[in-house]
């Protein structure tokens, strides 16, 4: 399925439940951060070898990858209402980064780019 496919999905999700009237910018901005911070909760409190570890516990994986679902959804349908081409921001936004990030400078350190 493809993001169109899925953010018109979205949308008969959203209008059969009469909810499209709560899917605001500004309320789905705040359910997305809610998102984040429930897959944050997974993962806090986590040494980094626990961290990396998580994927060989299946029941921790099922909710990862539920949060990481509810995420994508909210970004989907913030983009959809914001009349954003998730699809064409990714790809600039790829584009962009690897001019600030030329692998030559970037490869294997994580400085920020205004720090060389
Ligand atoms: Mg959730």
């Amino acid at each position: 399925m493809n993001i169109k496919e899925l953010q018109d999905r979205l949308q008969r999700f959203t209008d059969e439940r009469d909810w499209d009237q709560f899917h605001t910018p500004k309320n789905l901005v705040m359910a997305l951060s809610g998102e984040v911070g429930e897959l944050t909760e997974i993962f806090q409190w986590l040494t980094e070898e626990e961290s990396k570890a998580i994927v060989g516990d299946v029941e921790k994986m099922k909710h990862v990858e539920e949060e990481l679902a509810d995420i994508q959804v909210y970004v989907l349908r913030l983009a959809h209402k914001l009349e954003v081409d998730i699809e064409s921001a990714v790809e600039k936004k790829m584009r962009k980064n690897a001019e600030k990030y030329p692998v030559h400078l970037a490869k294997g350190n994580a400085k920020k780019y205004t720090e060389y």
